[in-house]
């Protein structure tokens, strides 16, 4: 049968010991593969790479589309930029799939029954990477949540559970704080969830969600949640499954997908033959599943699962009682190329991967109807008192604009704030039509246009103000699109 090509890195530190070993079990269980090898991390950095990746590396992975990667060590210092975070963002891997299982009682865990996925969103949030110093006292890390990419990784995380016999899809976001960012994510998860009436939904706020998954994991099934909450959890998640050693991760795109073990290059056990391939191992049969060898996959599952279940065990997850044998890197390789053919006797072998390829839809953007309703000024101002500034700023309004109200981190100082409240250089005042009318609902934003923003804006450096970046105030489809300062 044809063999299918893969890229294949073997990374720093353990990485071409465990590389070698997954390898060698994939060859034994006559997998269908032929292997691309490219060289990623270290070495590319420390020859002047910034990014860790060569142009020949990108021609393999847009030839083959599938990479089984080691983990690298990125070097310390700045300008060394993240391998990961450049590969999954340049070549779209928007979603990163983490599955958690216990292997109780033989890797012991407090929580023997779980059984759960982190489905992450992998492009967006705190990692679009887009941060800025605006003044002495404050950087700004900017949060970016799209629809395309909500409605991409919400119908992932919905068809991943359709396919996998998985009951429950939970969506954990932080919206009664971000209501615009988070609110989207979990607008589109009640939209798209509705499509899947045979999946059992459920929303809760992360912080009592993280509680909730570290106490009882068992209570979760698939868990679809932004980038930064994502990569928090699923360390969590594996950790108390038993060992971050044994999980594996896969990184999916419309143009690659890539597969790893969630654990690093480990590099104070470098050379030493004795960490545990089992993170990579499982990486490898998630890509096995992509590529349409799901029995190949299943065939090492379990030939690996009975591994662990005779107590062969690398020295991370040897524990004397449950362990028999410690072994080598290579050794535990052999053991479970020696078992290939074997069923598992106790552990269950039944949390494998579709390999059903997710369908991508294109995305169609609405048509919305756009008024420009203000305009949120920041300034860099050393005073202290808001008082002074929003004096200074009521007597410079432009033409059409007035101010309405100054913010310092997000709390409305002025008009009437509060004398406690601690300030910073970093003050965003906000600047409304001077038609602008109170009513009993709140407020009536007449339109403005984009010349009134840029007059103002030109008169306020005119005076002096020391402007740090602007911000537009939109209403879209009659809706307030931004969020009111606290007090406001
Ligand atoms: P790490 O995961 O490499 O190691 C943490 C601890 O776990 C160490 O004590 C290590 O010995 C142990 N460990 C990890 N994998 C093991 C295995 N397979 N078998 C036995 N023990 C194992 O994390 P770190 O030390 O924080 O990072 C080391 C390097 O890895 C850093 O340069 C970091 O940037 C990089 N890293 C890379 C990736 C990746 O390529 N995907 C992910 C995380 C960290």
């Amino acid at each position: 049968m044809e063999k299918i090509p893969i890229t294949v890195a073997y990374g720093d530190g353990i990485g071409p010991e465990i590389m070698t070993a997954t390898l060698n079990i994939l060859e034994a269980a006559q997998a269908r593969i032929s292997v691309e090898t490219v060289k990623i991390g270290e070495q590319v950095y420390l020859s002047g790479q910034t990014s860790g990746i060569d142009g020949d590396t990108w021609e393999s992975l847009r030839r083959t589309k599938v990479f089984l990667k080691a983990p690298i060590t990125t070097p310390q210092g700045k300008g060394y930029k993240s391998l990961n975070v450049t590969i999954r963002k340049s070549m779209g891997l928007f979603a990163n799939i983490r599955p958690s299982k216990a292997m109780h009682p033989y890797v012991p865990s407090k929580h023997p029954e779980m059984d759960l996925v982190i489905i992450r969103e992998n492009e967006e949030d705190l990692y679009a990477g887009i941060e800025h110093r605006q003044t002495a006292d404050v950087m700004q890390c900017l949060k970016l949540v799209t629809r395309p990419g909500c409605e991409r990784i919400v119908r992932f995380a919905f068809e991943y559970a359709v396919n996998n016999g998985r009951k429950k899809v939970t969506c954990m976001i932080k919206d009664n704080i971000m209501k615009l960012t988070d609110g989207l994510f979990h607008q589109v998860f009640k939209e798209i969830g509705a499509e899947y009436p045979q999946i059992e939904k459920e929303s809760k706020i992360v912080d009592i969600g993280a509680a909730l998954l570290a106490d009882s994991p068992e209570n979760f099934d698939v868990v679809v949640t932004t980038n930064l909450y994502g990569d928090i959890l699923s360390d969590i998640t594996a950790q108390i499954a038993g060992s971050v050693g044994l999980a594996g991760s896969s990184n999916i795109g419309e143009h690659l997908a890539m597969f790893e073990a969630i654990h690093g290059s480990a590099p104070d056990i470098a050379g030493k033959n004795i960490a545990n391939p089992s993170g990579l191992l499982n990486g490898a049969l998630m890509m096995l599943s992509h590529i349409g060898q799901g029995e190949v996959a299943d065939n090492i599952r379990k030939a690996w699962l009975k591994t662990i279940e005779d107590g062969v065990h690398t020295g991370d997850i040897y524990e004397k009682g449950v362990s028999t044998q410690l072994v080598s890197t290579s050794e535990f390789a052999q053991a479970v190329i020696d078992r290939l053919g074997m069923e598992p006797e106790f552990l269950k072998a039944d949390s494998k991967t579709s390999g059903k390829a997710f369908h991508f839809y294109p995305y169609v953007r609405k048509d919305v109807k756009k008024e420009l309703v203000g305009c949120d000024v920041f300034v860099d101002w050393r005073g202290d008192d808001a008082n002074e500034i929003g004096q200074m700023l009521d007597s410079i309004s432009g033409e059409k604009m007035k101010l309405k109200m100054i913010t310092n981190r997000g709390v409305k100082v002025y008009p009437n704030g509060f004398p406690e409240t601690f300030c910073t250089d970093h003050w965003r005042c906000r600047f409304i039509s001077k038609e602008a009318t109170k009513h009993s609902e709140g407020w009536d934003y007449p339109e403005l246009s984009f010349d009134d923003v840029l007059n103002l804006q030109s008169q306020l450096s005119s005076e002096g103000v020391d402007i740090i970046k602007t911000e537009n105030l939109y209403k879209f489809d009659g809706e307030l699109a931004f969020s009111l300062g606290q007090g406001e």
